[in-house]
């Protein structure tokens, strides 16, 4: 049994490429080590990585580590103490002559991680579409921004049909604005200042810096996902449903 948070003690910090530029689809970097499971699965560990771990709401990237030896595909990406360890089976390669510390190249499943950038920037403006027909910041306890099944868990009644039709159309209308999504890192003192109209900071784990996402003129919300860099790239957001739920409401969602 490999033990991933011993990986994790022993590994420098993965260098998050996803973090600076979320529509790369290919890099090229060192694998450090690999940690050999049963059946051709492995924990692997790169210098650099551009795919996401699961977090914050956001479903892992999926993809390939491969160089000409040997082929990898990832299943699972996790982030353990900000090493990202990425779980693989072989697809093909002779597993005893796999060695650490060699050069591969990354491919990004990119159509699964574009679906996940809509979605998740969908997400912020839904978030800013509800605080505005409630007339106040409406806190998310919960949220999955990943395919079949994404939404928004709110601390706050159900909308009825009318708050619903405007929220539908609040967003969509940020949408169709094509406003620029573009984040900034900061500081704890700055954070309250930059992270407007934010309706999870009490959620917030302490941190020496956060990176806030910032949808012009929407607001900025600490976040560790990727995004679209225009908010007319997620084409139309799509309220798929309304469930009551212990906290308040869950809305259901989808981008077309
Ligand atoms: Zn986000």
């Amino acid at each position: 049994m490999v033990d991933i948070k011993a990986i994790a003690r022993e590994t420098q910090k993965t260098i998050k490429l996803y973090l600076e530029d979320p529509y790369m689809k290919e890099l090229k970097c060192k694998m450090i080590n690999v940690y050999w499971e049963k059946g051709g699965k492995a924990y692997l560990t790169l210098n650099k990585t551009i795919f996401h771990p699961r977090s914050g709401g956001q479903d892992c990237d999926l993809g390939w580590i491969q160089n000409p030896e040997y082929k990898f595909q990832i299943l699972k990406v996790l982030d353990v103490e900000d090493v990202v360890v990425h779980y693989c089976k072989l697809q093909y390669g002779d597993s005893g002559r796999i060695k650490a510390n060699s050069d591969v190249k990354c491919i990004l499943d990119w159509d699964r991680r574009y679906k996940n950038m809509k979605l998740h920037t969908a997400g912020h403006i839904l978030d800013y579409a509800v605080a505005k027909v409630y007339g106040r910041l409406v806190e998310t306890v919960s949220a999955n921004h990943s395919p079949p099944n994404a939404y928004l868990e709110y601390k706050a009644n159900p909308p009825t049909n009318e708050m619903l039709k405007t929220i539908i159309e609040e967003a969509n209308n940020i949408v169709r604005e094509n406003r620029e999504v573009k984040w900034i890192w900061v500081e704890y003192e700055k954070l309250t200042e930059i992270a407007f109209n934010a309706p999870n900071l009490a959620r917030l784990p302490k941190s020496e810096r956060y990176r806030v996402v910032i949808i012009d003129g929407v607001n900025g919300i600490p976040c560790t996902g990727t995004h679209v860099s225009k908010t007319g790239e997620i084409g139309e957001i799509i309220v798929t449903g309304i469930e009551p739920s212990t906290m308040g409401f869950k809305l259901h969602y989808n981008t077309n």
